[in-house]
């Protein structure tokens, strides 16, 4: 059972299994079917016809003009390849005959015929779309006979000898493996000798001489004349496209881009009537979207050209035309083009992408396809697809990613301007940002209050720096990874971040970067893209973030469909605003130890971690209580009337106190000024005692150490208690609860503020729903203890406000043991909330910083996890422990509410896993709101079906 299960997580991405089967052996009588005409096939079987194949057959049997022709399926592919001498499939040439005569007698030619040549394109396609992957070959069926026949039907001489030179080339390419170089040299002399400046200019004659060299080209390189015979040509090409998903190309595209036999296994072929949109003014060719795919708006967006092949809008050598201007030009045309548009979407409930050749003023339709679309045209569809009625609700929000909301609300470097970046680092909090560098967190503030944009440059950021990252657009380090301090907190606070840049060296004494030639100095204006890493000289133009009326409607129906609440999780008062934008409906967690580090605060803060004795101790909290409750009142008021937990304080008290080797530093110098003052006092006092009364004033004050022995004393005493506080393992140490065990007056202060606050607001009128949470409890009697702490509290103020309080109380599920022991945890707890960083620490036994930046990577790599567990929830082990706390905690309290804030909360594959589970809600940062609501009810589409 173990074993299966570690398994399962080694695999996720199998290696493609590139051996291909052969199909099951034929069900009784005579060969298997091999082929589909498009009248007949399943136009939903994609695995069987391909999806260019499946789509044909669906708009044949739908009524849209489709060239008459057939597809060869997957399984004959699949058959040829797995024959020892690759040979194809008995009854495949047989069944490929008879339906190239119902061709012929569809289209009225016939295939080889002098007088009226059916000539065929011999197309790939597999189930999945694999662009580029396999080459198409046209005009299959020529030969000097049919050429002549060609020439004579269209009395286009030019037309007949250019078809005739593109089928040589692209069949010598794909069918006869021959460069596409040995031709496009010949043709590259014939044009320069005839002057011809672009291939338009080259006439019958020229084009005629091309086909002669092409075919001599072929004669060298095979040994043999290029095929006449028209069936020999057929399955040649046939072969060739079955091979080719065999070739480099197409594995290597496989591989890259992970599609697995189950995705697609073998292409089909696909042999389709010729049409030409190249026989005059009457003809045109193009390819086109129901939509714009830039922007989602309901209009046909595309591009044609008028007298050309399909290959010639791809080959850039003409420049095609916008589709609008059909509308003057060709204005029946235009129209039915337009009806084709609707009847795409209206039977495919998609934006379509669609080619399409028009052969003396006749539409037709030769491919259609899904089409790719940026996040906000997928947005923009989905909200109005669904109110024209071609989509139900439900569909207008499953077919969005809800990933790539994420690009909606960030500014975003515009992707259509090349710059050179200076430097890379690691996309450590998206979004892109531009401002003058600076290099402290106090000039940052500085010129961020002077109105500048600013982008804090630092080699790796602290606690201390805070205020920094509040006054910058963005920042930028030069150590640390995804985790580091820089990283974290600009995730929190929604700013980008690129950190562990280190091409770039950072020196803050000198004010400078430097990455390789350049040189960054304080104000230089540079651009750092979080999305992607990438840093830049100079300000490269953006486009700002869209929370657009169309993702707030999505985002709305999304909210009714969903059973999951989404809360974030939110510190600060205007991190509470920011979430009520993105669509909070609580915040589920407030770690009020964020509001501790505010410049105002950490003396205080300092006093408290350096007091003595309690009554010290209780007189720093005194003075810290009003300010936590002014905090806490704020929060209320601006989230009312939804709930808010907060966190009592969680991290060890250590990281308050700045780090040992600055201190000693800072004691070094502070020594060395001491004996500097006292120079001056000696010398001031020399001075006076030789001048008498006459001599210069005393230097006074400035020659007093008695002010740097104090500052020293106090460094001093910081230092002994840095030292005294310092764990080999802070993060399993002395913190969370463990610190509201052994001061229990912080956490009565905390609970003192939250109270108050609470009380405050019911004066004010201020509904709040107010959740006290306690971190790190491993066992339901320092809950109970806490608890009746709180209790006490809760007496006091209710006696001093004259109001009763309603207020739950609950605890952070992130202890191994916790999980174990949910069913009593519930007893003392109105609530659970899921700590899923910290819990999958305990889980491996991994410390995330190490795990990351150490063997992770390596893990990945090895298939030995398939992710980081720390990015993605592991549903199977943690995953396990938390289905087991939520079903043993509600044993104990039916209607436990149970809730996750760890960062998993707004990953929507761990967001599924929690829907599974029966979790109230899941919490996450501001900005992946939008992308947890969506995935909350795609989570609950899901689970119906
Ligand atoms: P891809 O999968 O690379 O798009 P296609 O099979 O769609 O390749 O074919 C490439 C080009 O050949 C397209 O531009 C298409 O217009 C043209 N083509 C394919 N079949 C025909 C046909 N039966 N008549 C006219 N043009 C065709
Ligand atoms: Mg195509
Ligand atoms: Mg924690």
């Amino acid at each position: 059972m173990e074993g299966s299960t570690e398994q399962e997580t080694a695999s996720r991405t199998p290696i493609p299994l590139e051996e291909p089967r052969p199909p099951r052996s034929t069900n009784g009588g005579g060969p298997r079917k091999w082929l589909y005409a498009y009248t007949e096939g399943d136009g939903k079987d994609k695995r069987l016809l391909g999806g260019k194949g499946a789509n044909l057959c669906e708009m044949t049997q739908i009524g849209i003009e489709v060239p008459p022709g057939f597809s060869i399926t997957t399984e004959a592919c699949l058959a040829y390849l797995a024959h020892a001498d690759r040979a194809l499939p008995e009854g495949l040439l047989e069944q490929t005959r008879d339906a190239m005569r119902a061709l012929e007698e569809r289209t009225g030619k016939g295939f080889g015929d002098r007088t009226e040549p059916l000539l065929v394109s011999v197309r790939s396609g597999a189930a999945m779309s694999m662009p580029g992957m396999m080459d198409t070959i046209l005009n299959l069926g020529l030969n000097r006979d049919t050429l002549a026949g060609l020439i004579e039907h269209t009395s286009d001489p030019r037309f007949g000898w250019d078809a005739y030179r593109r089928f040589i080339q692209l069949f010598g390419k794909v069918a006869l493996g021959i460069s596409d170089e040995r031709f496009d040299d010949q043709f590259e002399r014939v044009k320069r000798s005839a002057g011809a400046a672009v291939d338009l200019e080259l006439e019958a004659d020229d084009l005629e001489e091309i086909a002669g060299r092409f075919l001599s080209i072929v004669r060298e390189v095979t040994g043999r004349p290029f095929p006449d015979d028209p069936y020999v040509q057929l399955e040649l090409a046939i072969k060739a496209v079955f091979d080719s998903w065999m070739g480099r190309r197409a594995v290597d595209y496989r591989r890259e881009f992970g599609i697995t036999p189950g995705m697609a296994n073998g292409t089909a072929v696909n042999v389709q009537t010729m049409v030409f949109g190249n026989l005059g003014d009457d003809c045109a060719t193009g390819v086109a979207f129901t939509r714009d795919p830039a922007t989602g708006e309901n209009v046909l967006f595309g591009e044609y050209l008028v007298n050309a092949q399909g290959e010639d809008v791809v080959a850039g050598t003409r420049t095609p035309k916008p589709v609008g201007e059909m509308e003057s030009g060709m204005p029946d045309l235009y129209a039915e083009l337009e009806a084709l548009r609707r009847k795409l979407e209206s039977h495919y409930g998609e934006v379509q992408d669609f080619e399409f050749t028009i052969e003396k003023g006749r539409l037709y339709c030769l491919q259609t396809r899904n089409g790719k679309m940026n996040a906000s045209a997928m947005v923009r569809t989905s909200v109005e697809m669904h109110q024209q009625g071609l989509i139900t609700r439900e569909r207008a929000l499953t077919r969005v990613n809800p990933e790539h909301l994420e690009q909606l609300l960030y500014p975003q470097l515009r992707s259509d301007v090349d710059v050179e970046p200076i430097g890379r680092g690691l996309p450590a909090s998206p979004g892109a940002a531009c401002g003058e560098a600076v290099f402290d967190a106090d000039r940052a503030v500085e010129l961020g209050r002077a109105g500048h944009d600013v982008i804090l440059v630092r080699e790796e950021t602290k606690p201390e720096d805070i205020h920094g990252f509040f006054a910058s657009r963005g920042i930028l380090t030069s150590r640390g990874g995804k985790t580091s301090h820089a990283a974290v907190v600009a995730r929190g606070m929604g700013k980008p971040c690129v950190a562990g840049a280190e091409g770039i060296r950072v020196d803050v004494r000198a004010r400078q970067a430097v990455a390789g030639d350049t040189v960054i100095e304080e104000g230089d204006v540079i651009t750092i893209d979080g999305t992607s890493g990438s840093i830049f000289r100079g300000s490269v133009p953006m486009v700002e973030p869209d929370f657009s009326a169309e993702l707030r409607r999505l985002l709305e129906w999304a909210d009714e469909e969903a059973r999951l609440k989404v809360r974030a999780n939110a510190d600060t008062p205007d991190d509470a605003r920011r979430a009520i934008e993105y669509g909070a409906m609580g915040i589920g967690l407030c770690r009020t130890e964020r509001m501790f580090n505010a410049s105002d605060r950490l003396p205080i803060v300092l006093d408290m971690i350096m007091a003595e004795t309690t009554e010290e101790r209780e007189e720093a909290l005194s003075r810290l209580l009003p300010i936590q409750r002014e905090d806490f009142r704020q929060v209320f008021h601006v989230m009312s009337p939804r709930p808010v937990t907060i966190r009592l304080l969680d991290p060890p008290i250590h990281e308050f106190l700045p780090e040992e080797i600055q201190l000693e530093d800072e004691i070094r110098h502070l020594g060395r000024l001491r004996e500097t003052v006292r120079g001056m006092e000696v010398m001031a006092e020399t001075v006076e005692l030789l001048a008498g009364d006459a001599g210069p004033a005393p230097a006074g004050a400035l020659t007093d150490t008695r002010g740097v022995d104090a500052v020293i004393a106090r460094k001093e005493a910081i230092l002994r208690r840095a030292r005294t506080l310092k764990e080999v393992n802070p993060m399993l140490g002395h913190r969370g609860v463990r610190l509201g065990m052994t001061y229990p007056e912080i956490y009565k202060m905390q609970v003192r503020a939250i109270l108050e606050a609470t009380a405050l607001c019911i004066r004010d009128g201020v509904e709040v729903h107010a959740q006290i949470m306690v971190p790190q409890v491993c066992t339901a009697e320092e809950l109970d203890a806490v608890h009746a702490d709180c209790r006490e509290v809760q007496d006091e103020v209710e006696a001093a406000f004259g109001v009763s309080l309603d207020i739950e109380f609950g605890t952070m599920i992130e202890v191994v043991r916790a999980c174990l022991r949910a069913e009593r945890l519930a007893d003392a707890a109105d609530f659970f909330s899921f700590g899923t960083n910290d819990l999958t620490q305990a889980t491996f036994s991994f410390s995330r910083e190490d795990a990351e930046n150490k063997f992770l990577p390596l893990y990945n790599e090895r298939g030995i996890l398939r992710d980081n567990p720390f990015e993605v929830l592991d549903q199977l082990g943690l995953g396990r422990l938390m289905a087991l706390a939520v079903e043993w905690g509600r044993k104990a309290k039916p209607g436990l509410q149970v809730g996750i804030c760890g960062e998993h909360g707004g990953h929507p594959q761990s967001i599924d896993f929690c829907h599974g589970i029966g979790l109230d809600y899941v919490s996450c940062s501001a900005p992946r709101i939008p992308v947890a609501r969506l995935a909350a009810a795609q989570a609950e589409i899901r689970s119906r079906t």
